[in-house]
This record gives C-alpha cells, structure tokens and sequence, in this order.
C-alpha cells in the first residue's frame, strides 16, 4: 500500500491541497533507471536541438505563469506554500525568464572547442555527466527546480527530481511540461532523497536546502564519489553606511528584503547594520515602510504581501527565536498590519527586534521567518568584522550614495553574493552566478557557471610530434 504525503494550505489548516505518492526504493530505481537509459540519445542531440527544447518549454512555463482558470500553477504554488499570489505568479515567470536564458547562453557556453596548432590538435568537449539527482526545497519549489533541470537538460544529462514533501505539487505541474523520458520526479522525505542520491547510476547532485540535509546526503554522495552543488542557507547581513538613502523607496526594498515570503528566503536580509548615529532616523523610516508594505494574511486575499510560514515546527521555532530574544531584554516591535485569522494558519506577525547582542540567537542564526534585528556600529572596520562573523556566507549588501564606496566596502565581505542597494530578489540577475562561501555551500547556480555545473570537460589530443610528419619524441619523454 502505497504511503501518502498529504499537503495542507498553510493559511487555512483545514484545507487539503493535494497529495502525492511516496516513492518506495523500487520507484526510485525505476526512475534512475528510465532517466539512464534516455541520456545516452539525449547528448547524441546537438547542443542547438537540446537548447531549442528548453526554449519551447520556457513559452509554456511562461503561459503557466498568466493561467487564470480555477487551480492554476500560481493559485496551487500559493496554496501550497503560503507565498502571496503575485509572487507566486512572480516565480512562475522569473522561471520561464531563466529557461529563456540557458536556450539563448547554452549553445556558445557548451560547445566543443577545438584548437589546431603546433602543439597538435585539442578538442575539448563539454559532456555531461548522466543522470541528475535533483533534491529541491519548498521555498521558491519552481525556480530552484528549474536552475538545475534547466542547465543539466541544456548540457545532455536527464533529471529525477526530488520536491520537497513541504510543496510537492507545483513541481511535479510544471516539470510535465518537459519530455517525460528526460525529467522524472520521486516524492517523500530523507529516505527517498537518500535512496536516489546513493543510486549507482547518479553521477551528479544538486540539492538546495538546509546543513542538516546538506551533510546527510552528501556522505550519501561520497559514498558513491558522486560530485555534487550545494545551495545552503545564509545569514545576510545587510549594511547601510553612513550616506545611504533612507528615502521610502529604499526603505520599503529594505523591508521586503527581509520579509517577503515571510523571510523564509536563503538570500534574506537577515540582520541589518546601521551606522549609529543615524540609529534613530533609520529606525522612523524603516518603521514607516514596515506600515506600509507589510500586510500579513491568507496569500490568496489580494494586497496580503506575508504569508504564514510553511509548518508547525517552522512558526514554533521563529517565535522561540523572538521570545528568546525579549527574555535577553531585547526590544520586540511588530511590524505591519494583520488581516489574518492568526489561529487558521501557521502565521507569525512580522517583528523588528533590537537592543540584542550579536551572539543571541536571533542574530547569530539564520531565522528563517519574518523576524529580523537591527543592530547599530560606530565604525566601517566593526561593521566588516561583524558581517563576516560566523560560518555561512550566502549574500550580503552595502547601501551607499556614493557607488564606488559602496564596491570597495563590498570586496571586504565574506559572501558569494553582495547587492548594492538592494538584497534579495530585486538585486537577482540571470547572468550573475550565485552560490555561497564558507557553509553556505558550493558550486552555483544562474550565470555561465551555473550552465557548467552540468558538464564536464573531456579532452582529446593529438600530440603535434606524433602526427603525421611530426617530430616524433623519446618513448617515456615529458613534453617540453
Ligand atoms: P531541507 O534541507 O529541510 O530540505 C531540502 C530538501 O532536502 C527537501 O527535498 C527535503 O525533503 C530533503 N531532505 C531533508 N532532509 C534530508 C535528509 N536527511 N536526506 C536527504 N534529503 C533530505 O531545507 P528546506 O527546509 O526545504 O529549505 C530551507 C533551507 O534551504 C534554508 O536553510 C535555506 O536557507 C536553504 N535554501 C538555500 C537556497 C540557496 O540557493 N542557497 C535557496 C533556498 C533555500
């Protein structure tokens, strides 16, 4: 019989929004097994015939994102996840921008090149590595599925996905939109992730989620000397200087940094450093953009810009977060406005905390929910220090008038990614790769380097001294 992961809305508790099948070990192997023996006649497609896919499937990730009908892509995502609608619609379309993107970029990033010359003949070929274990959070389930179905497609490798049990069923929608010999997906848990990231017939892995996930598949992956990128999380410090812009407009990009997806975001704005004699003015503005742009409620109700969080142990961890941090005298400030039944769903009111040290909790670690301090320093030097304290290094940004202060400021953070004058996704570009330093992971994803993550370099060569009418050399001889 088989075991059901039933999804619940988490705005209203009550609400089932679908359900899908565990993946037993034998559905894991089948699937590893259907996508081996697709990939072969996959990268015997020329690079332009495997781009000119990903293109079609763009258009119709695209149209998915403007469906209207009762039960669309964007309506499920926000069911499932508790994201606002417009984001969600929001995703769906970055999505299909991206999948545009790698058909345009990959047909020049992952050609042969050949080289011909007095050293001999060089051909160097992008291959891909087989099949592709995708284990993918609930977050942004669409667009962190994408950035590696899209890519590893692009470069000759087939895909079994893995959602998360948290949003299962967005994922499984859009990726139909692919051939199904090429993209497979699995449901369930730990055991599932476990069962296809240590099949025999994986030979790459790309995971996106939390440490805990991180180290437990990737002993699976030593095991089998499978390589794999990671996307874990970060703990973003954002930084103002002392010219930067507190005029609304900034502001409310500064708040929704932090909150949107009700802060359940990796590259969040995750604590916020002020110079402090400008603490106060800071503090009255930020305040007035929270008043503005923060609504918290059902993610369906149209102008709710927060939702719930994703669980139960989600919503019980962010409040213990914030009442540990009043129990250390910080100071609690809710932010926004509410219009949601609080006790319906797994919502948590948005709060601004202060007066803490950097090693509470709330600062230390990633929140991971709409919570977020604010912490005031005298110098640039203290600033630097303090942003790079700690083991994860995901994003961070620097707010300046002046830019050029704000680049030499930002060479001196410790972050695979540094916004200036924004974080999180409006500061995202589909040419720039991101991924983290230190245990935010490794490898990335978006960019050129994102598209090669999929391929590996093989070479042939041809040694000019023993081509026909070459110099010859010794047996056993290095090259000069
Ligand atoms: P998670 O680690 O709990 O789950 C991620 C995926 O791994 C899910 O599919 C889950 O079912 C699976 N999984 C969980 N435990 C496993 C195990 N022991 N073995 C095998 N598979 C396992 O993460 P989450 O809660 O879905 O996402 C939150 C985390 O992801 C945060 O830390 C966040 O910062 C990070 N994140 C990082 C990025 C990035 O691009 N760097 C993007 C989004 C989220």
């Amino acid at each position: 019989m088989a075991e059901w992961i039933r999804r619940e809305n988490p705005a209203r508790l009550t609400e089932e929004v679908g359900r899908v099948p565990v993946a037993s070990a034998a559905d894991v192997d089948a699937a590893v097994r259907a996508a081996e023996s697709a990939r072969r006649g996959w990268y015997a497609a020329a690079v332009s015939e495997r781009a000119d896919l990903v293109a079609e499937v763009a258009e119709a990730v695209a149209a998915a994102a403007e469906a209207t009908r009762p039960g669309h892509p964007a309506e499920l995502l926000a069911r499932e996840t508790g994201k606002p609608l417009p984001d969600c619609r929001g995703e769906l379309r970055f999505a299909a921008a991206y999948l545009r993107w790698v058909a345009e970029q990959a047909p020049a990033a992952l050609a042969d090149r050949e080289l011909d010359d007095a050293e001999g003949r060089l051909l160097l070929r992008r291959c891909p590595y087989g099949v592709v274990a995708a284990i993918t959070p609930w977050n942004a389930p669409v667009i962190l599925t994408l950035l590696k179905v899209g890519p590893a497609l692009a470069a000759g490798n087939t895909v079994v996905v893995k959602p998360s049990p948290l949003a299962p069923l967005t994922v499984p929608a859009v990726l139909a939109l692919f051939p199904p010999e090429l993209v497979h997906v699995v449901h369930g848990g730990a055991a599932t992730g476990h069962a296809l990231v240590g099949h025999p017939l994986v030979h790459r892995v790309a995971f996106t989620g939390g440490p805990q996930a991180a180290r437990e598949l990737g002993v699976s992956a030593a095991r089998r000397i499978t390589p794999a990128v990671m996307e874990l999380g970060g703990n973003d410090a954002a930084v103002l200087l002392d010219d930067a812009d507190l005029s609304d407009e900034a502001m409310e990009r500064l708040v929704l940094a932090s909150f949107a997806t009700a802060g359940q975001v990796c590259m969040a704005a995750k604590r916020l450093y002020v110079p402090r004699r400008r603490f106060g003015d800071f503090r009255v503005a930020y305040l007035a953009a929270a008043a503005r742009t923060l609504v918290l409620g059902d993610p369906l109700d149209p102008g709710v810009t927060v939702g719930p969080l994703i669980s139960a142990d989600a919503a019980r961890r962010v409040r213990a977060l914030v009442a540990d941090a009043a129990d250390r005298g910080g100071d609690v400030t809710e932010l926004g406005a509410v219009r949601a039944d609080m006790d319906a769903g797994y919502f948590v009111r948005p709060t601004l905390l202060a007066a803490l040290d950097d090693d509470a909790p709330a600062v230390s670690r990633e929140q991971f929910g709409p919570t977020v301090p604010l912490l005031a320093y005298d110098t640039e030097d203290e600033a630097v220090a303090r942003a790079n304290a700690g083991d994860l290094g995901l994003g961070a940004s620097v707010w300046s008038a002046d830019e050029e202060r704000a680049f030499a400021f930002a060479r001196r953070l410790e972050a695979g990614f540094t916004f200036v004058n924004t974080h999180n996704r409006t500061g995202m570009a589909l040419r720039a790769p991101f991924g983290g330093v230190k245990r935010s992971g490794y490898g990335r994803e978006y960019g050129v380097e994102g598209l090669l993550e999929y391929a590996q370099t093989c070479v042939v060569h041809a040694p000019a001294a023993f081509r026909p009418g070459g110099a010859g050399m010794a047996a056993g001889a290095y090259p000069a």
